[in-house]
């Protein structure tokens, strides 16, 4: 399928329903609610990429949080994740502000965009390998929609890590053999395999998932200098 612009994608995205499981869980979540947001209406659909279609620098996750994005409708909104995501990204001058809670809050990012490689949300943050490759295509397009300006990429955790690797073949990169290594702090130069495509630059961080942030593992001040080198590698 072939798009005009990210808009027109992400229309399409949002009305997925390719993964019988996922679709299942993200609205039996959105109808079942968790007790602190029992009032609230679960956006309960795939989670579209979140910033400006002329986006140099393009942040991987993995997929949208049960009561964050499905709830909230917008990657990386209203978890403990996107809170330590989106201050970091306040904290290096990619977002307008610190904190990003629903749709409608002013929240912006600054030639930034996010996304991931699974766009709804699975039971126990796992999507499986089937599902990460039925997803695989809205990655691709939307690479390749952002591909006149996006020149670095940060991606959060190995398993982001593996499933961007041929999505970045797919859209016209020429990923290294043997494959880049994932770890926190990696940098990899990825050369393009088309005339259209520019050069990557691509950074590894530790995920935002509270098991890091928490434990210590992954801290402000580490996610911020993988930010930080990816912003001046994007020209920010
Ligand atoms: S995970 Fe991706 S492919 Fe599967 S239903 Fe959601 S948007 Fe569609």
């Amino acid at each position: 399928m072939v798009y005009r612009n990210l808009a027109a994608m992400d229309a399409a995205l949002a009305d997925c329903r390719a993964c019988p499981r996922l679709v299942a869980w993200r609205e039996r979540v959105a109808r079942e609610k968790r007790a602190s947001f029992r009032d609230e209406t679960y956006w309960g659909r795939p989670v579209t990429g979140y910033g400006p279609a002329d986006a140099r620098l393009l942040v991987v996750g993995l997929a949208p949080a049960a009561h964050g994005g499905n709830r909230t409708g917008r990657m990386f909104t209203g978890d403990r994740s996107g809170d330590v995501l989106y201050a970091a990204m306040y904290e290096v001058g990619l977002a307008n502000q610190p904190t990003a809670t629903h749709r409608g809050d002013g929240f912006e990012l600054l030639g930034a965009r996010v996304t991931a490689p699974v766009h709804c949300a699975p039971p126990d943050n796992k999507p499986t390998p089937d599902e990460r490759d039925r997803c695989r295509h809205w990655l691709i397009t939307e690479l390749g929609l952002l591909a006149p300006t996006v020149r670095s990429i940060v991606v959060l955790g190995g398993w982001g890590w593996q499933a961007l690797m041929p999505a970045l073949t797919e859209a016209g990169w020429e990923v290294p053999r043997p494959r880049p290594k994932f770890g926190h702090g990696v940098r990899y130069s990825i050369a393009p395999a088309r005339d259209d495509r520019n050069p990557l630059e691509l950074f590894g961080s530790y995920h935002v998932s509270q098991q890091n942030t928490f434990t210590g593992r992954l801290t402000p001040a580490m996610l911020e200098a993988v930010l930080s080198q990816a912003k001046s590698a994007a020209g920010l």
